[in-house]
């Protein structure tokens, strides 16, 4: 029988309900269970593909090509699974469900409503979780907070679960937040207390409380929200933010929340926690390393979360590089229309550029200005899908000198549309999930940058784009320098390009941000910072 852990939030948003989720799952995994996780989206976007990474941070593409909510970066990374489409959905989504089924007939003679239409919608999905993936335990998390308008129809359906599949195969988790008081230096619980009393309200017991905070919180505090609460003590979990992330299953287990959630689901571990992998690399975030620059020139870089998956690739190949990578957030946009030797002055420091993904005109010109630097200069360089796609428009515009060159993205118009629509891109008129979107195969050419990173001859990684490298440039690049060393099978579609005569410029049109995790760093983020230590030493001298 699967077990069900459901994951809410309370006071307030960006708590880290995801990571405090897939922590939990992690602790039983490790227990020998097999743990999938979900997350369900009450707004009413299809997906948040159409979304602005302003609003909602990265969209983060699954193998399958489903565009999600980033949290389920953290389910992926953290517990090392990958997930499909069935793991994110959307009011819109099950709206969209419901009212085709209604078209089609479906309910003919019903009048259609929240409860139990959509409810029973949304309920047909978390079963439909457990029913693909056969994983032992099922986290589903709620978006959003308590409270809200919004997601009522969310919690409702999680009201129900228990009298669908048991209540003792249901173990409910709120998390909150601890807000800090500076002039009477208190912390206090009175957000909690509310927030759980607004979840009764709707039907919900939290069987445990998870209370975050930036601040220690004694036992004092934990009793006062286990009594206000009525949860058990030994249920309401402080979660401080760490230093270190991988620190975090430690303090859990150092609590016994394993065995509590257990006992709780009436399950028994299937094999004695070792966390072998995982101490190794918790003691490593923690050791003392040298630190390296490296500069992420994007157009969201305001919002860190934007560029979530970059930043984690890039944390994993340091802490395998045994360095800490400290990262130069540079807008785009400041680089835009400088001479070179501001742009120098600008970038002179970092030992090592990426360019990542991106849409839309805004700051183009300050990151090819970026990667000009990178080339010149011969500053370790990686670009991610757009960042591939200007690597190639710089080198076209200054060493083929084909003036004007540019993506049809930006300029429809230019004379040297060196990365431009492919003819199944042009015939669609609709912008959402049209994208080449998912895990796509590659080969590697021989004796290449990109072979000797990734060790392998065939590879597969995740896409998320619309536009591609022209096929009409590639023998001008190939006999000016720039190699395409990684094409599709059927060899239409350019998808690594490196340069020749370089320490480290390589691009691809794929991004590897989303298939690096913790224990298996990206070959790409890898030869980066390892580029990157060999720089510093030499900007150092
Ligand atoms: N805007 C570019 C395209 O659609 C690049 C997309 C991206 O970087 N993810 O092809």
């Amino acid at each position: 029988m699967t077990k069900y852990l459901f994951v809410t939030g309370g006071v307030l948003s960006s708590v880290g309900k995801g990571i405090t989720a897939s922590m939990l799952g992690r602790v039983l995994q490790e227990r020998g269970y097999t743990v999938m996780s979900a997350k369900l989206d009450p707004y009413i976007n299809v997906d948040p593909g159409t979304m602005s990474p302003y609003q909602h941070g990265e969209v983060f593409v699954l193998d399958d090509g489903t565009e999600t909510d980033l949290d389920l970066g953290h389910y992926e990374r953290l517990l090392d699974i990958n997930l499909s489409s069935v793991c994110n959905f959307t009011t819109g989504q099950v709206y969209a469900e419901v009212i085709a089924k209604e078209r089609r007939g479906d309910y003919l003679g019903g009048t259609i409503q929240v409860i139990p239409h959509i409810t029973d919608e949304i309920k047909k999905r978390i079963l439909c979780v457990a029913d693909e993936t056969k994983a032992d335990i099922v986290m589903v998390e709620v978006g959003g907070t308590v409270g809200d308008y919004e997601s009522l129809p969310f919690l409702e359906a999680l009201r129900e679960m228990p009298s669908e599949v048991g209540e003792e195969n249901c173990f409910f988790i709120h998390v909150t937040w601890v807000p800090h008081i500076m002039a009477s230096g208190e912390l206090k619980t009175k957000p909690t207390q509310h927030s759980v009393r607004e979840l009764r309200s709707i039907g919900i017991s939290p069987d445990m409380i998870v209370l975050r905070s930036d601040l220690p919180l004694n036992e004092e505090i934990t009793q006062k929200v286990a009594r206000f609460c009525s949860v058990a003590p030994q249920a309401v979990v402080p979660m401080i933010t760490a230093d270190v992330l991988y620190d975090i299953p430690f303090e859990l287990e150092k609590m016994g929340i394993g065995d509590y959630m257990m006992s709780k689901l009436g399950i028994k571990s299937k094999r004695k926690p070792t966390w072998r992998r995982w101490t190794r690399l918790a003691a490593e975030s923690r050791a003392e390393k040298p630190t390296i620059n490296l500069a992420l020139v994007g157009k969201y870089v305001e919002l860190h979360d934007a560029y979530k998956s970059v930043q984690e690739a890039i944390t994993h190949a340091g802490l395998h590089n045994k360095v800490d990578v400290k990262i130069d957030w540079v807008q785009s946009e400041d680089l835009e229309g400088l001479t070179k030797e501001k742009v120098t002055q600008r970038l002179q420091n970092a030992a090592a550029i990426v360019v990542p993904g991106g849409f839309g005109e805004r700051g183009i010109e300050g990151k090819i200005n970026a990667v000009q630097y990178a080339r010149e200069s011969k500053t370790p360089y990686l670009g991610l899908c757009l960042g591939m796609q200007l690597m190639t428009i710089e080198f076209a515009r200054n060493v083929l000198g084909l003036e004007g060159a540019h993506s049809t993205e930006f300029e429809h118009l230019t004379p040297h549309p060196i990365i431009d629509l492919m003819p199944e891109q042009r015939s669609l008129n609709e912008m959402g999930a049209t994208m080449r979107l998912g895990l796509y195969p590659c080969r590697i050419q021989e004796k290449t940058l990109a072979a000797s990173l990734y060790k392998t001859d065939y590879i597969e990684e995740r896409h998320r784009h619309r536009y591609e490298f022209n096929n009409q440039y590639r023998q001008q690049f190939e006999n000016h320098g720039m190699i395409l060393s990684g094409l599709s099978p059927d060899q239409r579609l350019v998808e690594i390009a490196e340069l020749k005569d370089h320490p480290y410029m390589i691009a691809s049109q794929f991004h590897p941000e989303f298939l690096s995790r913790p224990l298996n760093p990206h070959p790409l983020f890898m030869g980066l910072i390892s580029a990157g230590i060999e720089r510093t030493k030499k900007l150092q001298k």
